[in-house]
């Protein structure tokens, strides 16, 4: 048995993972720590859809995996499920040019795939009515995640696996011993730790400082809502509706969950290591907007209203792919943040993935453009001093 211990800040869906891959790698002692509840960040409030169908190859390879894990969770965690819906991804004739260019590196990857015209994806469900000039590229392996089912099943499997859980902890700092991290600092006491890893999503700036470590990644503000429960039972895939800047998916309680974009919104900065979610808010119109753009689209949203509301951050790299591995000039500390509107779809193999650095020294994909490393100083101080709209921050969906 290892004799080391891991130390995991961040209970969102990033840190819960790693915890349990490391678990699952017989990893010696683990401790994950949150300054609040687990979950109580963004994964709590994400839609939690889930494609494959990504624009570059290790983007490509590592949901294949993350699809594959999902299914493994479906039957080992009580209490979950993963919708296995597939994932309609929608484009206009515009947009299609695009995407169109990528189905070679799909095929040559072996990533299931299908075109689908308008009148098709009204065929296999009635319940949909795209507008004639739409393109459907359907991820028949994609679907969805609930995570108020998902979060809670992996605490409770990460606790079976022995791992330490340390709630409303806040690490304010980090232990050094010649230029190496052994460790955090808490409130409640300091915490030594062989690897030390860092899945702290938008607070991550905030918490790196003490480090003098900064990565170009930039916060947004970004919501969905879940509808009442409609009257009639209806057959939709999750939907990835590009032209319309949001998405839509069936939720529990025959219920409707849509999300929409707010590309003229300017990033959010988070400037204390207090912040919390709770703290954000959304314009009122958004509901209606939604109402609007995906009524055509889904006709059966009319007939109900919006019953909940959630609000949280996303947040993108300079180059739009994640922020993961070892830091190389920190030896034993590792990251995982910035995965754009995709941590929960990314989470079950950006743990893996971390979890293999810290055992094995390389995971078993190559994820160098994922590299924390990649980045130019120069270029990440003048990414930093700009303030941008979501429009002009390379932003992917899902
Ligand atoms: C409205 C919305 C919809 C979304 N929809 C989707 C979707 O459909 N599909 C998808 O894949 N992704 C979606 N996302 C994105 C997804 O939610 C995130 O990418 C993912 O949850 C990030 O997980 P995380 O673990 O990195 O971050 P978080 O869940 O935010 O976890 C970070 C944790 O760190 C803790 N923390 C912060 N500072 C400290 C500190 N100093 N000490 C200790 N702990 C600390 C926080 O309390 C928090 O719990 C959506 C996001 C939003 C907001």
């Amino acid at each position: 048995m290892n004799s080391s211990t891991a130390v995991v800040i961040g209970g969102g869906v990033i840190g819960l993972s790693t915890a349990y891959h490391l678990a699952r790698k017989q990893f010696g002692k683990i401790i994950l720590i949150d300054k609040g509840p687990v979950g109580d960040g963004a994964s709590s409030r994400a839609a939690g859809i889930i494609t494959g169908l990504l624009w570059s190859e290790t983007g490509v390879l590592t949901r294949k995996k993350s699809l594959e894990l999902y299914r493994e969770l479906s039957q080992e965690l009580e209490g979950y499920t993963f919708q296995d819906v597939g994932c309609l991804n929608l484009f206009d004739p515009p947009s299609w040019k695009d995407r169109e260019k990528l189905l070679p590196l799909y095929e040559r990857l072996a990533v299931p795939f299908e075109i689908l015209d308008a009148a098709e994806m009204r065929r296999r469900w009635p319940a949909l009515n795209p507008r004639d000039e739409f393109i459907g590229l359907l991820d028949p392996l994609g679907g969805y995640s609930e995570p108020h089912e998902y979060i809670p099943a992996l605490t409770q499997k990460i606790r079976t696996l022995g791992i330490e859980i340390r709630e409303d902890q806040k690490v304010t700092g980090f232990l050094m011993r010649n230029g190496r991290v052994m460790g955090v600092k808490t409130a409640a006491g300091d915490i030594e730790g062989d690897a030390i890893i860092s899945t702290v999503h938008a607070w991550t700036p905030q918490v790196l400082e003490p480090l003098d470590l900064c990565f170009p990644m930039k916060s947004f503000v970004h919501q969905r809502y879940v509808t009442k429960p409609l009257t009639t039972a209806v057959n939709i895939p999750a939907i990835n509706a590009n032209p319309l800047g949001g998405y839509i998916r069936l939720a529990a309680g025959n219920r409707l969950l849509a999300g929409i974009e707010t590309e003229a919104r300017e990033e959010h900065r988070v400037t204390s290591t207090d912040f919390h979610m709770s703290m954000l808010s959304a314009p009122a119109e958004l509901k209606e907007k939604i109402i609007r753009e995906f009524v055509p689209l889904v006709p059966v949203l009319a007939n109900t209203s919006w019953e909940t509301e959630k609000i949280g951050l996303i947040t993108f790299s300079m180059d739009g792919e994640p922020i993961l591995g070892p830091v190389a000039k920190l030896p034993g500390f590792y990251i995982g943040t910035a995965f754009h509107s995709g941590g929960f779809a990314y989470n079950p193999v950006a743990g893996l993935l971390l979890a293999e650095f810290v055992v094995d020294g390389q995971p078993h994909i190559d994820v160098s453009p994922f590299s924390p490393d990649r980045f130019d100083s120069q270029n990440v101080d003048a990414y930093l001093a700009t303030t941008v709209r979501q429009a002009e921050a390379l932003h992917r969906r899902h």
